[in-house]
């Protein structure tokens, strides 16, 4: 689906910088019409399960994660695990998304015995393990990446989340999360992934110190790889929330000696406001002509805002997220139900569907 008339990075960034915000919203639109001509809006229903909440690489923009040692440190027993997926089941869902901390009382057993037990007793989507996970399992168990990607795959995982990718740019990176993998490795995971035919999405978090230059360098290294293998379902752009974060607080953990959190620092936070949301998702429409499907943030927006984002390009809703845990721990929390869900996608003019995760339709409402 690429287009011949692709916008280069230098058009990307005079957008993002000049364009009217309704300008950019209209040619969006007209870019979600012609790709989603039917005009339905799509969503899953599925679960986030947060296995664990340890995790060493401490991102500074993370309020989710604890220390080892810490009275709310947690790994998920497997009886609650199971439990929280047959709810989903049902619920009516068809994914869980599996997700955690790196963290270093699991080993490779511990992933390959929970897919298969997951497998044998639900018939379910098992989307999970994000790169950054990935790559830990695949360090600490001296395999490639592609052999830990393998291992995983023949034990019953079936599709990655994009999660981990933040800004594709290093120098971002750097700051904000610099124990974490860079972008090289979160774009060989995806590829690798893609290469044994197992689908995965592609986020983007904004908001936090990064320029127009970064997001442009991000949405580019997505694009150029999903030329090379098609593996993308959907981009996933969402705003940074800084409640309960080092990036925000500057504080525990300290950052590193060339930042300074809080006001008055050598980087500034511009967490984004509404419109620059809108721009974002308006850009990642118009820039990433071979990914069909654009997701709408309400977990970080809220409903009101995901309405809006229909007319900028997105035509899914996500997931109805049965349990979130990660955005909620920086204090925001949005209660939304699939019905609300669904009357919220009907009064903007378009037919709500639940798909699956590889966006077949699975019922329309
Ligand atoms: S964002 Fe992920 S890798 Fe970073 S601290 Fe939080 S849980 Fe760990």
């Amino acid at each position: 689906m690429q287009n011949n008339n692709r916008i280069t990075k230098a058009e990307g960034l005079r957008l993002f910088k000049k364009a009217d915000i309704l300008e950019l919203g209209r040619m969006s639109d007209e870019i979600r019409n012609r790709l989603h001509p039917e005009c339905i809006v799509t969503f899953i229903v599925d679960r986030n399960i947060n296995y664990t909440n340890v995790c060493i690489n401490r991102c500074l923009f993370c309020a989710f994660w604890r220390d080892e040692n810490d009275p709310e440190a947690y790994i998920l027993r497997k009886d609650e695990l199971f439990s929280k997926t047959e709810e989903t089941i049902q619920l009516g869902g068809t994914q869980i998304l599996i997700q955690g901390g790196l963290n270093p009382k699991l080993n490779l057993d511990y992933y390959t015995n929970l897919l298969k037990e997951l497998k044998s007793r639900f018939d379910i989507n098992v989307h999970g393990f994000s790169p950054p996970e990935i790559c830990y399992i695949a360090d600490r168990s001296d395999l490639t990446i592609r052999e830990t990607l393998k291992i995983l795959k023949d034990a019953g995982l079936d599709s990655i989340p994009g999660g981990g990718a933040e800004i594709l740019s290093d120098r971002v990176k750097e700051v904000i999360s610099p124990r974490k993998i860079k972008s090289g490795r979160w774009l060989k995971v995806m590829e690798e992934a893609h290469k044994l035919g197992m689908k995965t999405t592609a986020t983007m978090m904004f908001g936090s110190i990064e320029e127009a230059g970064d997001i442009i360098e991000h949405l580019t290294a997505v694009r150029n790889l999903q030329d090379k293998t098609g593996g993308f379902t959907a981009f996933i752009p969402w705003s940074f929330q800084p409640g309960n974060t080092a990036l925000a607080k500057g504080s525990n953990p300290p950052l590193p000696p060339f930042t300074k959190g809080g006001s008055g620092g050598i980087y500034k936070l511009h967490p984004a406001t509404a419109v620059e949301y809108l721009r974002i998702l308006a850009l990642s429409r118009i820039y990433l002509d071979n990914i069909k499907n654009i997701q709408a943030s309400w977990v970080t927006q809220g409903l009101k805002l995901a309405q809006v984002a229909l007319r900028f390009g997105a035509n899914d809703f996500g997931s109805t997220m049965i349990e979130e845990n990660v955005v909620a721990s920086t204090g925001v929390r949005y209660k939304v139900s699939k019905e609300d869900i669904i009357n919220a996608i009907k009064h903007t003019g378009f037919k709500p569907a639940q798909r699956n995760t590889y966006y077949e339709i699975i019922r329309y409402f």
